[in-house]
């Protein structure tokens, strides 16, 4: 369940994370396109800034509870699959508003 929601975590940032200019896949952290020089827009910047607060947030909750050491037991705790269910949800409504946009764009 923690990896499936990594992956699409990831799929989806990768996703996200095209220039708008030239379409080539940029880095999560970058600014500006390196192939072309485009600025990245707001709306991207702000998304990688909360997708990173998330990954932090839910760092910090997972050492708080269990402790520095992430231990396999903690995958099994019921609350977290809950916690991935929503968090899956969101990334699948997040990846329908983004389709619509191109959708609308093109
Ligand atoms: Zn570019």
């Amino acid at each position: 369940m923690q990896e499936l929601l990594m992956l699409a975590a990831s799929y989806l940032r990768g996703l996200f994370m095209n220039c708008r200019r030239c379409g080539k896949p940029l880095p999560n952290n970058s600014v500006a396109c390196k192939f072309c020089g485009m600025l990245m827009g707001q709306d991207q910047l702000n998304f990688q800034r909360r997708m990173q607060e998330n990954e932090e947030k839910r760092i910090q909750l997972l050492s708080e509870k269990y402790g520095v050491d992430t231990t396999p037991e903690y995958r099994n705790k019921k609350e977290n699959k809950l916690l991935g269910a929503i968090f899956i949800g969101i990334i699948l409504l997040i990846l329908i508003i983004i389709t619509i946009i191109v959708n609308v764009m093109n």
